[in-house]
């Protein structure tokens, strides 16, 4: 259950292609994945001499595929495994640990973008534990690197932020890892949001069948994933910050620079023939990342209060974060806002959302537009909320106070008007023309 058992997965299934000719870490890597963003997973051979990894959780049937799971049950698998927590076993000697380096100098970390401040880490999965608080965490946080043994973490006020906090107010050190190249299982797990306290890597064992395995850090008091690929130790500083930023963000848009903590390299462990890991920022990839796990968290709390949520689909547009769509099927008049109202209240970052009947494909953008366009009325099926807590990354919201306007759309079927005027018109058809349109499509494809 490591990133290299998927990606042979992946290898059978043709979704890998290997890169032979020499590119370099700095906005070559990041160049080629995004011309083929959607695509492929790309595994760089040499990138100064290393292995480089992008396009793992490209697609969200790959991710379907890591999961072991059909797309139309993708939400309920992640909603249960949030609930039905399992521990990993805890390993003495691990791959992760074959090889020990003195510091960062010779990891292949990619600079991504034209303007970010430098080279990031961009898929490390962030392991902490607080004695005093009593918890353990698990997170996904970019990582500037300053130097060869110092690192910049942005840190979103959530619950490593607050671990942190906890012991800056003791001036105490906060001892974590960092790994590099899991199983996609094991970032899902690190994006999705359980409440404080819960130990992601719970999640992640959980969503693999119990097969996680964790190994102790070597010179920190931590866990990692005993086949990550690499493995940074260190700490996060109670007392030292540094300029963090600009980075690239989901939106494709630079997130501005911000006094973040310092992480104090103590360790470098990682498989004798590593392979590195990237996500580069804003690729289908990071969206699909951060979206999944908030679309179940949708699906979940929409199912709570109206009878059946079909679909849930936070678009790429968006960021895979400010934009969703959720099919229902309406029993009563009123669903449909009540719908708009829960999605709206379960990401808090969520900005648009619209609510379409379950005839309505919500990963197809223009059948919910149609549906917009032939069930919608505005004074009637619209919500505006003004002045509610947003993301931080939209630059058409106020930023300093984290402040948006939301809209709900409603454009499931009014329910006081007959059935057939919403319904898309059909031509009928026989096995006879159903085999014709296959030879013809066959002809097309071809040409
Ligand atoms: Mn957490």
């Amino acid at each position: 259950m490591s990133l290299r058992g998927f990606l042979s997965e992946m290898e059978e299934r043709r979704e890998v292609v290997h890169i032979e000719e020499s590119v370099s870490p700095r906005f070559e890597v990041s160049k080629l994945a995004m011309e083929f963003d959607g695509g492929p997973i790309l595994f760089f051979e040499n990138v100064e001499g290393k292995k480089v990894v992008v396009n793992v959780c490209g697609s969200r049937d790959r991710i379907c595929l890591a999961l072991k799971s059909r797309r139309q049950d993708l939400h309920r698998k992640l909603v249960t495994s949030m609930h039905y927590l399992r521990t990993p076993e805890v390993v003495d000697s691990a791959p992760s640990q074959e090889v020990e380096e003195p510091d960062l100098g010779d990891i292949p970390i990619l600079t991504h973008f034209e303007k970010d401040g430098g080279p990031y880490i961009t898929s490390g999965v962030i392991y902490a534990r607080s004695s005093k608080l009593g918890v353990e965490n698990v997170s996904i946080h970019r990582l500037q690197v300053l130097d060869d043994s110092t690192l910049a973490i942005r840190l979103v006020p959530r619950h490593l932020y607050k671990l942190w906090m906890a012991h800056k107010m003791e001036k105490k050190d906060l001892e974590v890892s960092v790994s590099v190249g899991v199983h996609p299982a094991v970032h899902l797990a690190a994006a999705s949001s359980p409440p404080f306290g819960v130990n992601e890597f719970h999640i992640a064992n959980s969503l693999l069948a119990g097969e996680l395995k964790l190994v102790k850090c070597l010179k920190v008091d931590a866990y990692a994933p005993a086949e990550a690929e690499l493995i940074i130790e260190g700490i996060i500083s109670w007392e030292r910050e540094a300029l963090e930023g600009p980075l690239v963000d989901i939106l494709g848009t630079y997130d501005v620079q911000r006094m973040q903590p310092i992480v104090e390299v103590k360790a470098v462990t990682h498989r004798k023939d590593y392979v590195y890991q990237a996500i580069v920022p804003s690729s289908m990839e990071h969206k699909l990342l951060m979206g999944l796990p908030r679309e179940a968290l949708i699906w979940e709390a929409v199912s709570k209060v109206v009878p059946e949520v079909y679909g849930v689909r936070l678009t790429m547009a968006g960021g895979g974060w400010l934009h969703a769509v959720v099919s229902i099927r309406k029993q009563r008049e009123g669903d449909g806002k009540n719908a708009l109202l829960a999605a709206l209240a379960a990401h808090p970052s969520l900005k648009h959302v619209v609510v379409v009947d379950e005839d309505i494909d919500v990963y197809d953008s223009e059948a919910v537009e149609w549906a917009i366009a032939t069930r919608f009325q505005a004074d009637r099926d619209l919500i505006v909320v003004k002045d509610v807590r947003g993301s931080t990354l939209d630059p058409s919201s106020d930023q300093e106070r984290v402040l948006t306007s939301k809209v709900g759309v409603d454009a499931t079927k009014p329910m006081d008007k007959p059935k057939e005027k919403f319904e898309p018109a059909t031509i009928p058809s026989t096995s006879r023309i159903e085999g014709l349109i296959e030879s013809l499509r066959k002809r097309l494809a071809i040409r």
